[in-house]
């Protein structure tokens, strides 16, 4: 689950991670609220007004705005809040329909008052699976495309390891501001940030943290502009204060749905749509596909009771995907008897009526036999088979 940029902002200062202090708004009249309260915090006229989103690149996209006075920030506020914001990372990209911005922060111009005496940097934590660790990457290079900086500036993008015994040691932070080029109390507020930043992370059970651009500001001091934090979904229920944070507007409608009814989906770009039990067999059902000359439209799991109401309610997701040609249900059985399975799919079928697409069901493990001789006796369209090459042949077939 991914948190807007105020909510993660909010979650770092908890652990006392220095962030650019903002106000959120959903109104107009909210964010002049907001302004002018920051302004008697700050002591200035100046702000930046932020579209939240979950999607990066928002300057880019003309939802960063830097206003010099209240005018200025009623101009930009009551653009952004409503409009369609495009940047390279919302579907579709800059030629895509944008998306909704119904929140804005209004923050302080952490730049001010000397832009040029700043200094940006980027910063992230993550996993690295190969090395079974969690790493802190970062660079001089803040503020910009961190892939594009890692493709042809591989050198100025570093990484530290973390061990997990050890946890992060003084003298890691320390190389990182050093790396960095910091000295003095830039230094210090350095290893602070990234003690505390870490802290964060693993306290919050997060999976990726980026912090793009942290800030040396003009009097030394390091603060997070900007971040995006992802938290494993797997341990959200050890922060309810964070799981209550999620956003299903931002998120895909089918997935929601399904997340709802306690389905396993992930939507895909394919073309043929599947339905297992187990994820593991979901993984082997795709490859197969894949070898089929097709291309998996999702990931549905629908768990090891699939059970006739399951099988439907997987069908409905399933055929909300327009790109959807073909469903392939997969279903091993081994608690769950096969023949119930196929009645289930009988059931489905008739009830949602207008299944528009070939489905090939392959019933394998307890009373598969009958599953298949149930299915072939209903006389509706649906190809049967047994074994997994059965099943990719059907495919085949059908997609031609
Ligand atoms: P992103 O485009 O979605 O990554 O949003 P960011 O929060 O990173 O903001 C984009 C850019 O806006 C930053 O890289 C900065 O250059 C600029 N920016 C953000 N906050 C401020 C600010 O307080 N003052 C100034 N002058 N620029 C800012
Ligand atoms: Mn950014």
């Amino acid at each position: 689950m991914n948190l807007h940029e105020y909510q993660g902002k909010d979650l770092l200062a908890s652990y006392g991670v220095a962030i650019q202090r903002g106000i959120v708004a959903s109104t107009l009249e909210e964010a002049i609220e907001a302004y002018k309260k920051l302004k008697e915090e700050t002591g200035t006229d100046y702000c930046v007004v932020k579209a939240q989103i979950h999607a990066g690149g928002r300057g880019k996209g003309g939802g960063v705005k830097l206003c010099k006075n209240v005018d200025e920030l009623k101009t930009h506020a009551g653009n952004i809040i409503g409009m369609m914001l495009k940047t390279p990372q919302t579907p579709g990209g800059m030629e895509g329909p944008g998306k909704l911005v119904s929140k804005v922060l209004i923050a302080e111009d952490s730049y001010a008052p000397d832009f040029s005496a700043c200094k940006e940097f980027y910063i992230s934590i993550l996993m690295d699976r190969e090395s079974k660790r969690n790493v802190i990457i970062y660079s001089t290079e803040g503020g910009m495309n961190i892939e594009e900086v890692a493709e042809k500036t591989p050198h100025l993008v570093h990484k530290e390891f973390i061990d997990p015994v050890l946890g992060l040691q003084a003298f890691q932070s320390r190389k990182i501001a050093f790396n960095l080029g910091l000295s003095g109390k830039s230094f210090k507020e350095m290893t602070v940030f990234i003690t505390s930043l870490y802290k964060a992370y693993l306290g919050s059970d997060a999976s990726l943290f980026e912090i793009n651009p942290a800030l040396k500001t003009g009097d030394d001091r390091i603060v997070a502009v900007d971040s995006k934090v992802r938290l494993d979904d797997n341990a959200l229920f050890r922060h309810p204060e964070l799981a209550i944070l999620r956003d299903t507007t931002e998120e895909d409608p089918t997935e929601v749905e399904a997340k709802e009814s306690d389905l396993n989906y992930i939507k895909l770009d394919g073309n043929v749509g599947c339905m297992v039990n187990g994820a593991g067999l979901a993984m082997a059902t795709m490859d197969l596909i894949k070898q089929s000359g097709g291309s998996p439209a999702n990931f549905l799991d629908v768990g090891g009771t699939a059970d006739a109401q399951r099988v439907e309610k997987g069908f409905r997701i399933i055929l909300k995907d327009d790109n959807v040609k073909a469903i392939l249900v997969n279903i091993f059985g081994g608690i769950v008897r096969g023949d119930r399975v196929a009645q289930g799919i009988i059931d489905a079928y008739k009830n949602i009526g207008d299944i528009r697409v070939p489905i090939i069901v392959r019933l394998q493990g307890t009373n598969a036999e009958k599953a298949k001789s149930l299915i072939d006796a209903s006389g509706l369209k649906v190809h049967s088979a047994v074994q997994f090459k059965e099943a990719a042949d059907l495919v085949k077939q059908v997609l031609k």
